[in-house]
């Protein structure tokens, strides 16, 4: 469904990513692991092309977002992103929140977008909050209103780069248990995560990163059992 081909980015003299290719097919959960610096946000950024590769292409089922005639906000309509920080407006209830750009980039009208609103909510375990200034949420809770902010928008894809490592250790539990959810349901997602419980319970595939290049890429029990790349074996011999 998503899928980059040879793809490159340099800052500076700095090879971030080096000919990287994969691809995410339907329904999928690949997750993303590797040492700090490694590539892994900026290979998720290049997905939706917030960041614009240097070279290689990037395609959405049939359409190519590298090609400089894209239309590049229609493609990032269908693809969902949650960050560490989850930005939500503090002003706003948490509902509005999510039915703003409902009204505001979709058209809908108030009632409509306040009825997908209460539905992704409920979603994330969270209908009771609906009311509510974000601020009095937990940083978990946020998180999760994040997410269906992200849902509402009934994207095809939805990219997570580290979603939780912004959250106090007991909240973790919560927003995993919503990924995991989307996952079981038939999303298809890329998950940069430091959680390798995470990994090897969600995800179908796992892919380490390492210098710019996805050096391993393979089920959860390949890459956690027989890790084949030495850089791997390290790197999950400090990490579990
Ligand atoms: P982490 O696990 O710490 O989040 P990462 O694998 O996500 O790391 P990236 O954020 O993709 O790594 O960064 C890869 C390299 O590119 C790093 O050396 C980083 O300093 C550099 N880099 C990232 N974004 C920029 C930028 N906008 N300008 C210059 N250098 C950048
Ligand atoms: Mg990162």
């Amino acid at each position: 469904l998503l899928r980059v081909e040879r793809l490159s980015k340099s800052y500076g003299t700095l090879e971030v990513l080096r000919e990287v290719s994969v691809e995410l097919r339907r329904g999928e959960t690949l997750c993303v692991i590797g040492p700090s610096g490694s590539g892994k946000s900026t290979l998720l950024r290049c997905l939706n092309l917030l960041e614009s590769p240097d070279s290689g292409d990037v395609w959405l089922g049939g359409t190519k977002l590298t090609d400089p005639r894209a239309d590049l906000d229609a493609a990032r309509a269908r693809i969902g992103m949650v960050f560490q920080h989850f930005n939500l407006f503090p002003h706003m209830t948490v509902e509005r929140n999510i039915s703003i750009a409902l009204t505001t980039v979709k058209g809908m009208n108030r009632e409509q977008a306040h009825g997908i609103a209460l539905r992704k909510l409920e979603e994330v375990g969270l209908a009771d909050f609906a009311g509510q200034r974000p601020t009095r949420l937990s940083g978990g809770q946020q998180q999760r209103v994040a997410i269906a902010r992200s849902l509402a928008m009934e994207p095809e894809v939805m990219l997570f780069d580290e979603a939780t490592s912004a959250l106090d250790p007991e909240l973790v539990k919560d927003v995993l248990a919503v990924m995991k959810d989307l996952a079981a349901g038939g999303m298809t997602m890329a998950v940069v995560t430091h959680e390798m419980g995470f990994a090897r319970e969600a995800a179908d595939r796992v892919a380490f990163m390492c210098d710019g290049v996805l050096a391993e890429i393979g089920t959860p029990n390949h890459m956690f059992d027989q890790p084949g790349h030495p850089r791997l074996r390290q790197f999950l011999s400090q990490v579990l």
